[in-house]
């Protein structure tokens, strides 16, 4: 939910069917489903999925292919898929990463659990300015915002036969 609302925010949605923003942010869930993993007897660890090589590397490779094989055909079907896949993914990992119980990042070559600590702003009297929500919502918003950098400057690229830097920089005009 929070991945579609910030999908959205950052105008993802012009160029995109909410449905399909949608569809994204519910694959990104497709990690979770490694609680079933111990169910059905296979580990002990609850968050096995929850991993930079199935979360980000898989998918950032995927994208890497993808962009590689439909680079001048015109089309962007599956770069874009595994482009929002893999931010989405980046999302729900920092996500979990609050709080206990944590997350393995780099199971299974470690058991090391990863948090982000509580963070609250405050001020000395104890008012709170930004809640904990607030901040982790802030770095998930950017990790959004690059890669809807990254799909927007691509799509420029391609279609509009515009160098890579211009490319950035008409993004960049577009947001600003
Ligand atoms: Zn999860």
């Amino acid at each position: 939910m929070l991945a579609l609302l910030a999908g959205l925010a950052v105008g993802l949605h012009k160029r995109h069917k909410v449905s399909y923003i949608a569809l994204i942010a519910l694959a990104a869930v497709f990690i979770d489903l490694d609680h079933f993993l111990v169910i059905l007897g296979y580990g002990t660890n609850y968050r096995s999925m929850h991993n930079v090589f199935v979360a980000i590397l898989t998918p950032a490779m995927l994208f890497f292919i993808s962009w590689y094989y439909e680079r001048g055909t015109g089309k962007d079907t599956f770069r874009t898929f595994f482009l929002l896949l893999t931010i989405m993914l980046a999302g729900h990992l920092i996500a979990d990463m609050v709080g206990a119980p944590g997350v393995k990042l780099f199971y299974p070559y470690s058991e090391k659990t990863y948090f982000l600590p509580d963070y609250v702003l405050a001020l000395p009297n104890g008012w709170e300015i930004i809640g904990r929500d607030g901040v982790y919502m802030t770095i998930y918003v950017v990790i959004i915002f690059i890669g809807a950098l990254i799909h927007d400057a691509l799509y420029y690229q391609e279609h509009k036969n515009m160098s890579g830097k211009d490319a950035i920089k008409k993004t960049l005009r577009d947001y600003f």
